[in-house]
């Protein structure tokens, strides 16, 4: 292991465009579970019900919608940043991160200190909604507010009455075209390409560290269990990412002083 996270701190340190690419699983140590290990979000509510189509289209798809917001939001605003979030914002300060591809909507990136602008979010960001008719924006806490306070679809404010939707892309919905195209360039560009926490079978995703590859770059893989692209891995490193992370970066930050 430890010959692992000294060669990824090496190809760190040698790269000039290194990407991070984060999945739920960076998250899990902040207490947001992931949607694939046993005990997730998906073992208890129908994913087919939580479709972009069927949150557009029925009162009721959106009440079911919120009903499950209601519960996994609270998880959300109270989690912190840990020990993976904040060894990839050293990166960043080390100057080694060119950015970060997230398919997390928890904002996690950024409180731990990693300007916006370099995180790059494919899935879209649970701390925002906004009115699909007028464009209003609310923030999440707000849209809680209504919530808790016991409506259980909140629609805009008047005169406009639109359907509020989180900022977050539900099943079947299109992918942010500005931030998926952008990913594609950045995995693209760079020459090492870390995956963190990521079970790599959400699609269009999935591609990112394929293009990666494709174009030359070294892929790093730093997760708990087995991927579908571990066969493309230059360095498989199994296990949980707060604790790698942290060495990696440590590694990286006494190579570089
Ligand atoms: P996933 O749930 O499909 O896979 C998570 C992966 O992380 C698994 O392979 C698991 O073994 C691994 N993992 C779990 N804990 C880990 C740890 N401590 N260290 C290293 N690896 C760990 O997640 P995904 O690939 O991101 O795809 C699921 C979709 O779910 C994404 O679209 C994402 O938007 C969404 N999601 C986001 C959050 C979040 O924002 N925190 C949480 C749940 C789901």
């Amino acid at each position: 292991m430890l010959e692992k996270v000294e060669r990824i701190a090496d190809m760190i340190c040698r790269a000039g465009r290194p990407v991070v690419f984060t999945g739920a699983g960076v998250s899990t140590e902040s207490g947001i579970p992931d949607f694939r290990s046993p005990g997730g979000v998906w073992d208890r509510f129908d994913p087919s019900e939580f479709t972009f189509r069927n949150f557009v289209e029925s009162a009721e798809g959106r009440r079911k919608y919120w009903e499950l917001g209601r519960e996994v939001y609270p998880v959300i605003r109270k989690a912190e940043p840990n020990a993976a979030h904040f060894a990839i914002a050293e990166l960043h300060r080390l100057g080694r991160l060119d950015c970060v591809i997230t398919q997390n909507i928890d904002n996690l990136h950024q409180r731990a200190g990693l300007p916006a602008e370099k995180v790059i979010e494919l899935h879209g960001n649970a701390t925002r909604a906004r009115c699909l008719r007028c464009g209003r924006r609310y923030t999440r806490d707000e849209i809680h507010e209504c919530l808790e306070q016991g409506v259980d679809i909140p629609l805009c404010g008047p005169p406009c009455g639109g359907i509020i939707k989180p900022n977050t892309i539900l099943f079947g919905e299109a992918m942010p075209e500005e931030e998926t195209r952008e990913a594609e360039r950045r995995a693209r560009q760079c020459d090492v390409f870390i995956v963190v926490g990521s079970s790599l079978v959400v699609y269009p995703a999935a591609l990112m560290p394929l293009y990666a590859k494709e174009a030359g770059a070294a892929l790093v893989i730093v997760n708990l269990s087995d991927t579908p692209h571990d066969a493309y891995a230059d360095v498989l490193l199994p296990g949980r990412a707060g604790a790698l992370m942290e060495r990696i970066v440590e590694r990286v930050r006494q190579r570089l002083a």
